[in-house]
């Protein structure tokens, strides 16, 4: 094996390691939350972030915290907060955090 070779092999030996793990992480990402069971309040989860289904201040909803991962006109949608399940867009937790404007 010629020099230029081995370092055309051990660059893309390099290059495929890394693309291992991105492609594993991309396939860990939660999906969207349109098939996803809703948050159950009563989960530790939730406890621990005082989810609620209903906010109960006016403007602090996750439709509009910069974590919610659903659509605008969505009803529910993904929060990174709790993988696999869905928040209601009407909801709010204590790690709530408006989208910037
Ligand atoms: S961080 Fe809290 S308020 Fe924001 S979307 Fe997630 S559950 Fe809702």
């Amino acid at each position: 094996m010629t020099d230029k070779k081995r370092r055309q092999f051990v660059t893309m030996m390099g290059a495929s390691t890394v693309a291992i793990p991105v492609s594993a992480l991309i396939g860990s990402l939660p999906s969207h939350a349109d098939d996803a069971p809703m948050v159950d309040e009563a989960s530790a989860a939730a406890k621990n972030w005082e989810y609620v289904a209903q906010s109960s201040v006016a403007d602090n909803l996750c439709s509009n915290c910069a974590l919610y991962q659903g659509d605008d006109d969505s009803s529910s949608g993904g929060c990174p907060l709790f993988p696999g399940a869905a928040v209601a867009a009407a909801g709010w937790c204590k790690a709530y955090a408006p989208k910037p404007s």
